[in-house]
C-alpha cells in the first residue's frame, strides 16, 4: 500500500464512476534515465508493438496515410470501413506495400501521352517528374522521364513526351535499401531515382526532395516479411464476411470488430466465424466497460478488447441512451479482469483529450491507448485543412454522427432503420497539428519522461504496480484540477503539440 495516496483498487473498487481528470499519480522514485525507459506493449494476444498508440477507426482519423505513420512509430492504424470493401483493401494494401522513402505507387505516363498531362497531375498532386512506360502503367517497361525541366518553356503543350522525355536514365534495382539509394540520388545529382525489376519495369521511386525526409524508424512496427502492421475495422454485420476476406487477402494483420456495445449476439457470432475461418488473424474485440461483457467477448475467443462507451470526445451516447461508464472505472475494471482471466491487453479508447491521459490510460492497466480527436487534425489524418476565423481547422465526426451515417457509418451501431437514425455522435472541427511524424514524436518522448517521473522503466513494470498497490493515486477536487491547469494568467504560448482542448480548459 501506497505511504500516501490510494492504491488502484482502494481508489476504484468502491464502484463510483471516476475518469482520467479525477486523480492525479503521486511522483515514484526515479532511478533511471529516460533512455532506459522501453514502452514496448502488447496490442493483443499475439501482436507486441514498440509504442501503446492506436489511431481509430473513423473516417476523419484513420487511412493509409495516418497508419503508415503511426506504424512507422511503432504504433499502429486501424483502418476505418465507411468505404467500399475495395476502398478499404485498397487503403490495407497501400500500407503493406509501403516501403520507407520508395514512393511504391509511382504515378506514370506513356510516351503518347502529352505534356497537358503532366500538366494535370501537377495541378491535381503537385509533382511533375513522370517517369515513362511503355503503355503507361507499371506492367510494362520504363522507358523514360520527364521533369519540369524538360517542359518549362515548352509553348506548345499538345506535344507527345515521347518527344520531351529524357530516355537514358539512371536506374537502381529495386530491393536496395533506403540508406543505398540515397547515396546513388546524392551522387547522381538527379531529382529522381526510378527502381526497376530485371525485366526493365518500374517498381518504385525516390525523389530527391525526399532526402532530408527519408529518415529510418527503428522502432516501426514491422511483420516478419518487414512489412508494416496494419488493423482494419469491420461490423458485426453478416455481410461484413466479405469485407473481411478481401481485407485478409490484402495483407490485414488485425481486426477490429466495431461496435458501440459490443456484448452482443452479433459480435459473438463474428468472433467465432473469424475464428474459425482465419485462425491466423488476431481479433480486437469491443467495445465493453464491464468485467461481465470482457467476459463474454474472452469466452469467444478474442485477442484483445477495446474499452469505452461513451467518453470519445464527438460522443453523445451517455447522453442519449443513459449507458456507458466513466471511462477511468471501465478501464480500470475491464483491464483487471482481462488479465487475470486471460491475459489479454486492453485498449483505452476515448476521451484521450491529453498526453496525460494516456499517461494515465496505462496507468489504470490498458495496453495501448486508442487515439480520435488527438490525431484528428494532423495532415495525415484523411480530409482538408480549410480556415474559420482566422484558425486552420480539420472536421471531425463521430461515427455515429448524422452525417458519418449517412456515408453508412450507423453500422456500428445496430441500426436496421433508413427513416430514423438515432446519432450518438457529433459533426466538429479540431485545428490543424501538423504532421502526425512530429506530433507522435511529441507525445512519445512525453510519455518516456512521464513514465521515468512515475518510477517505471516498462509498461510491464507499471502494470505489476497497479495490482501490487504500489502505484500510489490520488483523488483531485475541482479546485486542484483547476490548480493543476494553466491558470491565472490572462494569455499564455506552449509548444503547439502540447495544446489540446480538454473539457475543463480553453487555449489562452
Ligand atoms: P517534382 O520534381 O515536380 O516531381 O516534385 P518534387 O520532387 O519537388 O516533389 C515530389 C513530392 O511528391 C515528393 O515528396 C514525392 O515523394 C511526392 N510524391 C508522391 N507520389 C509521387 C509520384 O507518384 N511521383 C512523384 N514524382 N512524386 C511523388
Ligand atoms: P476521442 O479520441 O475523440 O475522444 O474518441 C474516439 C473514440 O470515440 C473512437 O475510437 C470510438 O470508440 C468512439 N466513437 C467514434 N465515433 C463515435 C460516435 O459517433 N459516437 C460514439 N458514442 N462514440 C464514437
Amino acid at each position: 500500500m501506497p505511504e500516501n495516496g490510494f492504491s488502484a483498487e482502494e481508489f476504484f473498487g468502491d464502484g463510483g464512476g471516476m475518469t482520467y481528470s479525477d486523480f492525479i499519480l503521486l511522483p515514484g522514485y526515479i532511478g533511471f534515465s529516460i533512455e532506459d525507459v522501453d514502452l514496448e506493449t502488447n496490442l493483443t494476444r499475439n501482436i507486441r508493438i514498440k509504442r501503446p498508440l492506436v489511431s481509430s477507426p473513423m473516417d476523419t482519423v484513420t487511412e493509409s496515410k495516418m497508419a503508415i505513420y503511426m506504424a512507422l512509430l511503432g504504433g499502429i492504424g486501424v483502418i476505418h470501413y465507411n468505404n467500399t470493401i475495395e476502398e478499404q483493401a485498397a487503403e490495407v494494401r497501400l500500407v503493406k506495400r509501403f516501403e520507407n522513402g520508395f514512393i511504391t505507387d509511382p504515378v506514370t505516363l506513356s510516351p503518347e501521352d502529352t505534356i497537358l498531362d503532366v500538366d494535370n497531375i501537377k495541378k491535381t498532386y503537385g509533382f511533375s517528374g513522370i517517369p515513362i512506360t511503355e503503355d503507361g502503367t507499371l506492367k510494362t517497361k520504363l522507358t523514360g522521364i520527364v521533369t519540369r525541366r524538360d517542359i518549362d518553356f515548352e509553348l506548345d503543350r499538345t506535344k507527345k513526351l515521347r518527344d520531351v522525355m529524357v530516355d537514358r536514365l539512371i536506374t537502381a534495382t529495386a530491393g536496395i535499401t533506403l540508406a543505398e539509394g540515397n547515396k546513388i540520388l546524392k551522387e547522381s545529382k538527379k531529382g529522381k531515382l526510378p527502381l526497376i525489376d530485371k525485366e526493365g519495369r518500374l517498381v518504385s521511386l525516390m525523389s530527391r526532395s525526399d532526402l532530408l525526409k527519408n529518415k529510418d524508424f527503428p522502432l516501426a512496427s514491422k511483420n516478419k516479411e518487414k512489412q508494416l502492421l496494419v488493423g482494419a475495422a469491420i461490423s458485426t454485420r453478416d455481410e461484413d464476411k466479405e469485407r473481411l476476406k478481401e481485407l485478409v487477402d490484402a495483407g490485414v494483420d488485425v481486426i477490429v470488430i466495431d461496435a458501440s456495445q459490443g456484448d452482443s449476439i452479433y459480435q459473438h457470432n463474428m468472433i467465432e466465424y473469424i475464428k474459425n475461418n482465419y485462425p491466423e488473424i488476431d481479433v480486437i474485440g469491443g467495445n465493453v466497460v464491464t468485467a461481465r461483457q470482457c467476459k463474454s467477448l474472452i469466452d469467444k475467443g478474442v485477442d484483445a478488447l477495446r474499452i469505452g462507451m461513451g467518453a470519445g470526445s464527438i460522443c453523445i451516447t451517455q447522453d442519449t441512451m443513459a449507458v456507458g461508464r466513466a471511462q477511468g472505472s471501465a478501464v480500470y475494471h475491464c483491464a483487471k479482469f482481462a488479465r487475470e482471466y486471460a491475459g489479454i491487453p486492453v485498449i483505452a479508447d476515448g476521451g484521450v483529450a491529453n498526453i496525460g491521459y494516456i499517461v494515465k490510460a496505462l496507468s489504470l492497466g490498458a495496453s495501448d491507448v486508442m487515439l480520435g480527436a488527438l490525431l484528428a487534425g494532423t495532415n495525415e489524418a484523411p480530409g482538408d485543412y480549410y480556415y474559420e476565423g482566422g484558425v486552420r481547422l480539420k472536421k471531425y465526426r463521430g461515427m455515429a454522427s448524422l452525417e458519418a451515417m449517412d456515408k453508412g457509418g450507423d453500422k456500428r451501431y445496430y441500426s436496421n432503420d433508413d427513416k430514423i437514425k438515432i446519432a450518438q455522435g457529433v459533426s466538429g472541427t479540431v485545428v490543424d497539428k501538423g504532421s502526425v511524424a512530429h506530433f507522435g514524436e511529441y507525445i512519445i518522448k512525453s510519455l518516456l519522461h512521464a513514465m521515468q517521473t512515475i518510477g517505471y522503466k516498462t509498461i510491464k513494470d507499471l502494470h505489476n504496480a497497479i495490482y501490487d498497490g504500489s502505484l500510489a493515486f490520488e483523488a483531485r477536487s475541482p479546485s486542484a484540477q483547476g490548480e493543476g491547469a494553466v491558470h491565472d494568467l490572462h494569455s499564455y504560448t506552449a509548444p503547439e503539440a502540447a495544446l489540446f482542448y480538454p473539457r475543463d480548459r480553453k487555449r489562452g
